[in-house]
C-alpha cells in the first residue's frame, strides 16, 4: 500500500474570547491529537455528529487552518508550515453548500481558472484546454462556463464546485459534506460522477458525512469521530457490519430507515458535552448505557483490537 496522506499527532485547539490583558477565557479542543494513514485510492470516511471537529479537520487538511500540533504529508512531501498554494497543488476542498461557496460576481470560467493561474501560472491558451477537459469530465457543458453561480441547480453547481477542485489536479480530495445540501435523487449522481474520478484520475478521498447510509456506499474505510476524537476506525464494512464502539452503534441505530418510525433513545437525544468544559474520561460516557467508574475517570485511548480495526472504548 502507498501512503497518499499521512497524520500524525494532528490537533486543533480554538482559543475563546480574551480578557483585558489578553488571556484567553478559555479553550476548545475542536480535534484532539490522533494519527492516521490514508492510502492512495481510499475512500476514508469521517462520520459524527455537529460540532465533533469534522470541518476543523477538513480545514487542517487542505491548510485553511494551521494546525496547534502535528504533521501532515501528502505522498511523502511533508506540508507543515506551507503556503496554501503548496497544498492546494496536492489537495483540494469540496463545499457542503455549492452555490454560495462559488463567488457570486464572477463566471464559471473565472472561478476556474483561479486555480490554475494561480497554482501552476497557464497561460490563457492552456487554461482554457484544462477548463474543458475538466469540464468534460464533470459531464458539465461549455456553454455553462459563461453563466454565473446562481443560474444553476444544486447539482450542477456541485459538479462545478468539483470541477474547480480537480482543475488544480490534486491527488487527494476533501468533500466537506458534498451531498448533503442536495435532493436525493442528485445525490446518487453526484455520487457515482465521483466515483468515477476517482477511478479514471487514480485519486484519493476524505469524505466527510453526518450521513450514514451515504458513507457505506461510497467509502472503503471509516473513522468516526465524537467530541474532537476518533472513537473507532476500520474497514467500512467492518464499522457497518460489526460496530464495536457504543456511539458507532448509536449512529446506526438511529440512522432513519424508510417506512419505520425513527427510534428515539435517550442517548439518541443527548447532546455532546460542553466543549469550553470537558468531562475527564470519555465524553461519550455519560450516554453510555454500558459506562463504568473507569469510562468516567480514564479517557480511553483508541487500541488496536486487530489488524485494521481500531476502538476508542474500555469496553468494546
Ligand atoms: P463539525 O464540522 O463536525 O460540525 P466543527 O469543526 O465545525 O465541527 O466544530 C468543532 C468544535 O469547534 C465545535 O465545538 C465548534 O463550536 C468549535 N469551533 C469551530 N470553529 C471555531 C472557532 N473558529 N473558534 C472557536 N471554536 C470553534
Ligand atoms: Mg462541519
Amino acid at each position: 500500500m502507498t501512503v497518499a496522506l499521512k497524520l500524525e499527532n494532528l490537533a486543533k485547539t480554538y482559543t475563546v474570547g480574551r480578557n483585558l490583558i489578553g488571556k484567553p477565557k478559555g479553550y476548545v479542543h475542536a480535534v484532539r491529537p490522533f494519527s492516521l494513514d490514508v492510502a492512495t485510492g481510499d475512500t476514508l470516511g469521517i462520520v459524527g455528529e455537529s460540532g465533533c471537529g469534522k470541518s476543523t479537520l477538513a480545514r487542517m487538511l487542505v491548510g485553511l487552518l494551521a494546525p496547534t500540533e502535528g504533521h501532515l504529508e501528502v505522498e511523502g512531501e511533508t506540508l507543515d508550515g506551507k503556503a496554501p498554494a503548496e497544498f492546494g497543488r496536492m489537495i483540494q476542498y469540496v463545499f457542503q453548500d455549492p452555490i454560495s461557496s462559488l463567488n457570486p460576481r464572477k463566471t464559471i470560467r473565472q472561478i476556474i481558472e483561479q486555480p490554475l493561474i494561480h497554482l501552476h501560472s497557464m497561460n490563457r491558451a492552456e487554461r482554457e484546454a484544462r477548463i474543458l477537459e475538466i469540464f468534460d469530465q464533470v459531464n458539465l457543458r461549455p456553454e455553462f462556463l459563461n453563466r454565473r453561480p446562481h443560474e444553476f441547480s444544486g447539482g450542477q453547481a456541485q459538479r462545478i464546485g468539483i470541477a474547480r477542485a480537480l482543475a488544480a489536479n490534486p491527488r487527494i480530495l476533501v468533500l466537506d459534506e458534498p451531498v448533503s445540501a442536495l435532493d436525493v435523487s442528485v445525490q446518487a449522481q453526484v455520487i457515482n460522477l465521483l466515483a468515477d474520478l476517482k477511478e479514471k484520475l487514480g485519486l484519493t478521498y476524505v469524505f466527510i458525512s453526518h450521513d450514514l447510509a451515504v458513507v457505506e456506499a461510497v467509502c472503503n474505510r471509516v473513522a468516526v469521530m465524537y467530541f474532537g476524537s476518533i472513537v473507532e476506525m476500520g474497514d467500512a464494512r467492518e464499522i457497518f457490519t460489526n460496530p464495536r464502539h457504543p456511539y458507532t452503534k448509536l449512529l446506526a441505530e438511529s440512522a432513519p430507515v424508510v417506512g419505520t418510525n425513527v427510534r428515539r433513545t435517550e442517548a439518541a437525544n443527548a447532546e455532546l458535552p460542553d466543549p469550553m468544559n470537558p468531562p475527564k474520561g470519555c465524553a461519550f460516557a455519560a450516554r453510555c448505557e454500558m459506562a463504568t467508574e473507569l469510562c468516567r475517570t480514564t479517557e480511553p485511548n483508541l487500541n488496536i483490537t486487530n489488524d485494521s480495526h481500531h476502538v476508542a472504548c474500555h469496553h468494546a
